[in-house]
């Protein structure tokens, strides 16, 4: 017999996507630009120019079968030693090449991270709202989830709430900041106090409890500084990646930074080979690896991004609509104005603006939007707002 739990899977597509599959359907019928599809998490703004010439000169430059064939398991030692270098002038956190292994992105850096630490019945503890998928990986690796609600005013998790979340069986806690969908990012004193308590705990419960710092989005903040969790707490694993801050999401390319001061260090290190081994993900793409090192420090441009909040933000608050106000990130999380997500979703589809309900990331109550889409979109969608926001809350 198959595997029940996959077929489930793989019938059951995220709320997300069928969104998105929808907006293809009404784009088919209707024309593209009469359809403004805010669902996905696709970059709109192109790699840098950099990383297009990288790409042609190591085509034109280099030995095939080198650079298309295997690096070493957890990546090329190169390539690992300039992410090292990078994570320890920018962060001025200690990393080593030994400390790096190259993954096909963030989803693959939580996926082995998750398996090298979780024992059957550890628990992992959610911030909600959070990305629908660390359900799908935690459970997968055999982890219970425990999921803490952040909600008004500032989508924080709150002392209380978060102590009450840990147990003896908590291995590790996601963070992931710039966060999706909230576009909230965790400030140094919060992120203290979040160490504080589990340094707390684990102290309490005799055990070791781990930060996995899911980080694509690190780039992507406004005005605020993202603060380097390894620097505010020991046990920390970084999953990173180079889909949002470089634009290459199809490329699958990122790593994983098991801090040198981690608990079990070398161990967890081992164990994060030994994970990425069993789950298949040894030799991330070599093409993409060898690309990244030479875009070290380079990003997409965000200033584009932060437009498009500014625009979408203060257009939809003016038409009476409240939303969490992003510090990075490139989505926006509305309070649909009746408290019902699905409803409000179902409604702006009457507008062809397709919207995502909160429920899925632990949101219930508001929807996320995606404004990673072209500037025209934002301007040409603002008048099916317009017609949204009257038909929910009236005339303004
Ligand atoms: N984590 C978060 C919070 C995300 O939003 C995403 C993708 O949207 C991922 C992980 C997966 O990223 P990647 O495409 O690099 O696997």
């Amino acid at each position: 017999m198959i595997s029940k739990k996959m077929e489930e899977l793989g019938k059951k597509s995220s709320v997300i996507r069928e969104i998105f599959e929808y907006g293809k359907k009404r784009k088919a019928e209707l024309g593209e630009d009469k359809v403004f599809d805010f669902s996905l998490g696709n970059p709109s703004i192109p790699a840098p120019q950099k990383f297009t010439e990288t790409l042609r000169s190591l085509i034109d430059n280099s030995c095939p079968t080198a650079l298309h064939g295997y690096t070493s398991a957890p990546g090329d030692m190169g390539v690992r030693e300039a992410i090292a270098a990078d994570i320890s002038s920018r962060f001025g956190a200690s990393a080593s090449a030994t400390d790096i292994y190259m993954t096909c992105g963030a989803a693959a850096s939580l996926t082995i991270t998750l398996h090298a630490l979780i024992n059957e019945g550890d628990e992992v503890v959610l911030l909600a709202p959070f990305f629908p998928e660390y359900r799908v990986f935690c459970e997968k690796a055999g982890a219970r989830v425990k999921v803490v609600y952040c909600r008004e005013p500032d989508f924080l998790p709150g002392r209380e709430q978060l102590a009450a979340a840990i147990t003896e069986k908590t291995k590790a806690i996601i963070i992931n900041s710039p966060n999706n969908p909230t576009g909230v990012i965790i400030p140094t004193e919060k992120m203290l106090e979040i160490a504080e308590v589990l340094k707390n705990k684990a102290k309490e419960y005799g055990t070791d409890i781990y930060i996995i710092a899911d980080e694509p989005y690190r780039e992507l903040s406004y005005e605020m500084e993202v603060p380097y969790i390894p620097n505010l707490y020991d046990n920390t694993v970084v999953c990173y990646s180079y889909s949002k801050s470089l634009s290459l999401p199809g490329e699958r390319i990122g790593y994983i930074f098991v801090s040198p001061k981690a608990a079990a260090a070398s161990d967890l290190f081992a164990a994060v080979c030994g994970a990425g081994r069993s789950l298949g993900f040894v030799c991330a793409p070599s093409l993409m690896q060898y690309a990244v090192r030479e875009c070290i420090g380079l990003t997409a441009d965000v200033e584009e991004y932060r437009q498009n909040r500014d625009l979408l933000y203060s257009a939809l608050c003016d038409m009476g609509f409240s939303a969490i106000h992003p510090d990075g990130a490139f989505y926006l999380f509305l309070k649909a104005p009746n408290g019902n997500a699905e409803d409000f979703c179902e409604k702006a589809k009457k507008y062809e603006l397709l919207l995502v309900p909160g429920d899925s990331f632990g949101g219930e109550g508001y929807v996320r939007i995606s404004y990673c889409v072209s500037r025209e979109q934002i301007e040409h969608s603002l008048p099916a707002f317009r017609k949204l926001a009257k038909d929910c809350m009236g005339e303004k």
